[in-house]
């Protein structure tokens, strides 16, 4: 295993952090959003906008790649990283959350869980054994362990054998991987109950292993619910080791999880809200299919250096969305991922220079908490998950719109 994670500094005035993870695909610094690229490409860019935008990992997702095209013909063609032509670092989720949420007629038991395709509805069987080797075949950085990702508002007696499962699924993700070529994060779970937080934690972090992830937020609980419940839990990840909050979230759900001293995320929400037209911008969120800007000579932000901001007008985009041309997806994409990568770095600076808290209130004022909700226009997906990718567990109405 080719992986180190060193902690570079810490903010004097909150939980916040910088370090940098070693991989076998290049070096990328914490904290760190990653980009979501589901089916082995992030949708509407390419590997070289990815490359410019300064990304340094991606994220593949496990259940769609393993249906299609499989892990053996990535495997055959080179792995992941040769397959879609990208040089850094790669990180795989289980696959486990895309069965909850995505496929049909799973069933759990103490093997694993035995799904259908929402592809063609074939049989398959993912068990801790079965996620590991998917994730080598692929030829991950990281991998995720295989969890359970029960709804957030679970019966406790639920979680409580769903928790003990997944603890006995991760000894035997760890058992299968054995150190080998890429990291093994293991993943606690819990729901909004802090005292099952708590011992599934420390259950998790029992397993010695390179790093370790908080699951199932952002699965319908209210924003200061999660941010509450992360700001207790976080700091009692081991310090040593990366932490990472999966499938969160907006601006100010990272900065806060930040705060708290979470080094790593992903989430859909850029992409997603970019290609619904919805732009996340220094003077909060702007909805691009508004009439109100079919004149509009000015760039979507004035304060963004991207190339969409530095080259097109308000008018331009919203025409380009109003006629469903393909451009329009790209350019938001580009301007949404430029502004997560952006904050990440201006958080990376503001730790290193002791000033983090007042970079969070500032980051809280000018993307406002209480934004309008996104993805509101008629006509448009419905509002996006603030959770993974694939939608959210335990809800109806996702299946087939969401296989991010
Ligand atoms: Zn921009």
């Amino acid at each position: 295993m080719s992986f180190r994670f060193e902690v570079l500094h810490r903010d004097a005035g909150t939980g916040a952090r910088i370090g940098r993870m070693h991989t076998g695909h290049g070096t990328v610094e914490t904290p760190v959003f990653m980009p979501v690229g589901t089916q082995a490409t992030v949708k509407a860019v390419g590997q070289d906008d990815l490359q410019a935008l300064g990304a340094e990992i991606l994220l593949g997702n496990t259940y769609h790649l393993m249906l299609r095209p499989g892990e053996a013909l990535v495997q055959r063609l080179g792995g992941l990283h040769r397959f879609m032509a990208w040089p850094r670092a790669i990180i795989t989720d289980s696959g486990g959350y895309q069965v909850y949420s995505l496929a049909q007629s799973r069933r759990i038991t103490e093997e694993g869980a035995t799904f259908q395709s929402h592809l063609d509805g074939s049989q398959h069987v993912l068990t801790p054994e079965r996620a590991v080797a998917i994730q080598e075949a692929l030829g991950a950085d990281i991998l995720m362990a295989l969890d359970e990702c029960p709804p957030s508002r679970s019966e406790r007696a639920y979680l409580e054998e769903s928790l003990a499962r997944t603890t006995r699924w991760l000894r035997r993700c760890a058992r299968a991987w054995k150190g080998g070529s890429g990291a093994l994060f293991g993943i606690a779970q819990g729901g909004l109950d802090l005292g099952l937080r708590r011992r599934h934690l420390e259950e998790v972090c029992a397993i010695d292993l390179p790093g370790y992830a908080l699951g199932g937020y952002s699965v319908g609980e209210r924003p200061e619910e999660m941010q509450a419940s992360v700001a207790e839990v976080a700091p009692l990840m081991p310090e040593d080791r990366p932490r990472y909050l999966m499938g969160v979230g907006t601006p100010v759900d990272l900065m806060q999880a930040v705060a708290a001293g979470i080094d790593m995320f992903d989430c859909v929400l850029p992409t997603r809200c970019a290609r619904n037209g919805l732009l996340f911008t220094h003077q909060g969120r702007l909805n691009l299919r508004n009439a109100v800007h079919a004149r509009d000579e000015s760039p979507p932000d004035a304060r963004c250096d991207c190339y969409t901001c530095r080259t097109h007008s308000r008018a331009y985009l919203r025409h380009l969305f109003a006629a469903d041309e393909l451009l329009a997806l790209r350019l938001a994409t580009l301007h949404n991922l430029h502004h997560y990568l952006s904050l990440m770095r201006g958080a990376r600076e503001a730790i290193a220079e002791d000033r983090f808290a007042a970079f969070v209130a500032d980051v809280r004022e000018r993307e406002g908490g209480r934004a309008p909700p996104l993805g509101d226009e008629p006509g448009a997906d419905p509002p996006p998950a603030r959770g993974r990718a694939g939608g959210q567990p335990g809800r109806t109405g996702t299946r087939g719109k969401r296989r991010e």
